[in-house]
């Protein structure tokens, strides 16, 4: 199967309503132009320096997503280009972000990265941590960001009624911030939930941004 096909196979998947970032992490820039070619043009990359390059090689027209964890001191590697950053899970990181969007006369997207899954390293804000950065003084003078939704990560696991019930959740708290902060805002709307593995899942439960990279590139 090539990269292509496997991409076109995903699309008729899924709803038009939902995107797919193709995640190319780790993946040759072959890779990146084969889709391309193919008429593809959404990527998805989780480590600030290899995105710069791949961006500074490839045609500009790419929509880059940021999708892993991002460290604040690498904000600057990407804030030129990037079209959402996936994970934010800090006031800390929110206000670089912010910094370097400034810098670049750019208003970055982000998404709120929330903790769903049962493991205990991975990232992600709580509902009521979310909450209190909402409302904070410092969240709202940050005009470089603009909050367009959640992300998070399901559990790794076959059980799928877990990772359902952690769909669930991310929904549960994307409606909740929604009703309490941003009623009014149009562009609030996305979920970024589902990968390789339960991204059929993650569209039943309401997902908007599909993350998915093995299905696509081969395995890592
Ligand atoms: C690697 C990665 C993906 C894609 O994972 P696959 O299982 O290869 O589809 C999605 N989201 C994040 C945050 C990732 O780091």
């Amino acid at each position: 199967m090539s990269i292509s096909k496997n991409i076109d196979e995903i699309l008729n998947s899924i709803p038009e309503s939902v995107k797919l970032i193709a995640v190319s992490k780790t993946k040759p820039k072959e890779d990146i132009v084969e889709a391309y070619e193919g008429g593809y043009k959404i990527f998805g990359e989780n480590k600030p320096q290899e995105l710069k390059q791949k961006f500074e090689a490839l045609p500009k027209d790419i929509e880059w997503h940021f999708i892993g964890h991002l460290q604040t001191n690498k904000v600057k590697y990407i804030a030129e280009f990037v079209h959402l950053i996936h994970a934010v899970d800090s006031l800390k990181l929110l206000t670089e972000i912010n910094k370097q969007a400034l810098k670049h006369n750019r208003i970055i997207n982000c998404l709120l990265q929330f903790h769903i899954a049962k493991e205990e390293s991975k990232f992600g804000y709580a509902l009521n941590e979310a909450q209190d950065m909402l409302n904070s003084e410092e969240f709202r003078n940050l005009e470089g960001i603009n909050i367009v939704g959640v992300m998070g990560m399901a559990t790794f696991t076959d059980d799928q009624d877990q990772v359902r019930s952690e769909f669930k959740q991310l929904k549960t708290n994307f409606d909740v911030l929604k009703t309490e902060f941003f009623k009014e805002k149009a562009d609030f709307k996305e979920i970024s939930m589902g990968m390789s593995g339960d991204y059929q899942l993650a569209i039943e439960e309401g997902s908007t941004m599909v993350r998915v990279g093995s299905s696509i590139f081969g395995t890592r």
